[in-house]
């Protein structure tokens, strides 16, 4: 299905319903069941997410997979967790966000030339998707390439699981980077020979808490980060 897709509204419609990984499909349901105790009284999406943001991007920001109480609540990528508020509060203050408020799919947000797109599309159990299913969820990412990155100069990947996934994505497009294989860590940066053209590809820690509640990643450092972007992406 994801190599039939003609668009990307086609890839979000057909997504959604994706069932190929047993244990992802039956965690992410469990999940919308049980539900955390804070958010008892509201419904769960519970299925894959989809890509979020401009349909035309200049920038592509990777992430790992949806939260189990974060997007794989609220349906939206990044949205209703710690890792979303910090990723969009950076976004906004580089003026890729038209505001930094990010609570549901209906808050109004809205990304001025980035796309953010998850590497594995349904939540998995301790935030950790196999590499089998990274595998079987790559084409989807693949689609999205082949129908959203024509435009695209920069793709940012949140940790080294985006990293790989990226290389992969832009392999089977037919593209190339530099050998050996350039190496994940914040800041790093390669050179990707693909069929939309030269694009930038640049490392940066994942928003989680675990790397920002221990000052591995700091506002600071992202505000370096998406300057940067926007500067190489030619976005006001
Ligand atoms: S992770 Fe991807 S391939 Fe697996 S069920 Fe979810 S959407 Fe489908």
């Amino acid at each position: 299905m994801a190599e039939a897709a003609q668009s990307v509204e086609q890839i979000d419609a057909e997504v959604s319903v994706c069932r190929a990984c047993p244990r992802l499909v039956e965690w992410r349901e469990r999940v919308a069941v049980e539900k955390r105790k804070s958010f008892a009284s509201e419904p769960y999406w519970g299925r894959p997410s989809t890509g979020f943001g401009s349909a035309r991007p200049r920038v592509m920001v990777i992430g790992l997979a949806p939260a189990a109480h974060g997007a794989n609540r609220t349906g939206r990528v990044f949205t209703g967790d710690r890792s979303g508020d910090f990723l969009f509060a950076a976004l906004h203050r580089a003026g890729l966000a038209n505001q930094e408020l990010c609570v549901d799919a209906a808050d109004g947000l809205a990304l001025n030339g980035v796309r953010i797109i998850p590497a594995v599309r349904c939540a998995p159990p301790a935030n950790a998707p196999t590499p089998a299913e990274r595998a079987t969820c790559a084409p989807w990412l693949d689609a999205e390439w082949r129908l959203a990155g024509a435009g695209v100069r920069v793709i940012i990947a949140l940790g080294g699981f985006a990293w790989r996934a990226v290389l992969d994505m832009v392999r089977v497009a037919g593209g190339s980077h530099a050998r050996p294989m350039p190496k994940f860590g914040h800041g790093a940066t390669a050179t990707l020979q693909t069929p939309h053209g030269e694009v930038t590809l640049m490392g940066v820690y994942h928003p989680s808490q675990q790397n920002t509640f221990t000052g591995k990643l700091t506002p600071s450092m992202l505000d370096d980060v998406f300057g940067r972007v926007a500067e190489l992406a030619g976005i006001q």
